[in-house]
């Protein structure tokens, strides 16, 4: 027997009371019982994005909130900043260009945040850029960008600021409309609490201004025809039925814990994690701007960060996930974003010391989890 932990920025452990909603019997969508279960999400999703706009939820994983920003608001030619720091921003730029947008690249170093007064000096050189796409949290990098003094940047500009918040939403409070944020994208199996599968938007009323005259092709994300049905508590094609009762379950938990408790406690356990992880020795990845969604740190010389992972994974029962391109095999994230809490992080640090001390790596047994229980006590 092996008791197994999913402590990766995604998907993440979703909480037994949610998934027993989910075991509940398929209804059909199109009936009052059903409409009432989306029209609580609806709220629900309006109070975790802090804005008056429509928060629509699509049947699709995050990338398809990410798709749906970029055909509803553009027009082939348009150049849109893409904040390049990690696989995620280069997914933004990906997008677009399939689209046949132009991309101006705005590349930081991975385990960096981007630096304001380069988006300031690439919106003054151009003022014609549409728009600037970056991530609330950086997942790859474990990065947290400054998405509160992008927004004052492109505040009153014809630029509009799309943020990805797929682990930044339900983490750190992004208040979309009293910062500014023209579109915020999220999806389910982060923060969320759910299986992967659903992913939501929304946008501010001048994005739907420059919706109403973006004529990129578009069909099943055609969010004007998910507004109109969103409005009515249904929507255009079938919903994913069981995540939505699912979501309105997350929000009886969220909003029964507060979400400003919900803040406090991913700052906490981001604080210890990183605490745990600075006590090994270890040199973090993103040491400046750290995201609290989950905590990167590179494996020590000499041991191979992809063995590491497998081991934890296949020998300790615990996974993690490693890095992407140049960090493969270099770097551990451990995440601490949604269902996490206190033990969570005795867990990760331990089962991390435990196999880095049979890899030869020589930090004392207990130092990392010491070090995390200091700030995790603040809990209670
Ligand atoms: C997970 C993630 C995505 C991609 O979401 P999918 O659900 O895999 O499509 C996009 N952006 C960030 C920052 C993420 O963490």
């Amino acid at each position: 027997m092996k008791k197994r932990y999913l402590l990766s920025p995604g998907p993440t452990p979703v909480p037994e009371e949610v998934l027993l909603e989910m075991a509940k019997p398929i209804m059909h969508h199109r009936t009052p019982q059903f409409s009432a279960i989306f029209s609580e999400c609806y709220k629900g999703l309006q109070k975790l994005f802090k804005t008056g706009q429509p928060v629509l939820t699509l049947a699709a994983s995050g990338t398809g909130a990410m798709e749906a920003a970029v055909v509803n608001l553009f027009n082939a030619g348009d150049t849109v900043l893409v904040v390049n720091g990690g696989k995620f921003g280069e997914r933004w730029g990906k997008i677009s260009q399939a689209y046949g947008l132009k991309v101006e690249w705005l590349n930081v170093e991975w385990g960096q945040a981007v630096a304001v007064d380069a988006v300031a000096a690439a919106l003054k050189n151009n003022p014609s850029i549409a728009a600037v796409l970056t991530q609330g949290s950086e997942t790859s990098t474990t990065v947290a960008h400054p998405i509160r003094e992008l927004a004052q940047l492109t505040k009153g500009t014809d630029t509009l600021l799309v943020v990805d918040g797929i682990t930044a939403v339900g983490v750190v409070d992004m208040p979309m409309d009293e910062w500014g944020i023209d579109v915020m994208v999220t999806g389910s199996q982060k923060a969320l609490m759910l299986p992967p599968g659903l992913a939501f938007i929304a946008l501010s009323e001048r994005a739907w201004k420059r919706n109403a005259a973006a004529k990129l092709p578009r069909y099943y994300f055609d969010l004007k025809r998910e507004r109109d049905n969103q409005a009515k508590d249904t929507t255009a094609y079938t919903p994913a039925v069981s995540l939505m009762i699912g979501l309105r379950k997350v929000f009886e938990l969220m909003f029964a814990e507060g979400l400003d408790n919900v803040y406090k406690r991913h700052d906490t356990l981001a604080r210890a994690c990183r605490a745990g992880v600075a006590a090994l020795g270890l040199k973090p990845l993103a040491p400046l701007s750290p995201a609290n969604s989950a905590t990167g740190f590179f494996t020590p010389d000499g041991i191979d960060g992809g063995k590491l992972e497998k081991g934890l994974r296949d020998n300790y029962g615990v996974t993690f996930a490693g890095g992407q391109d140049h960090l493969k095999g270099k770097i551990i994230r451990v995440a601490h974003l949604g269902y996490f809490d206190t033990f969570d992080m005795i867990v990760a640090l331990g089962a991390i010391e435990m196999s880095l001390a049979k890899a030869g790596h020589n930090a004392p047994l207990g130092a990392g989890v010491a070090a995390a229980q200091k700030i995790l006590n603040e809990r209670y």
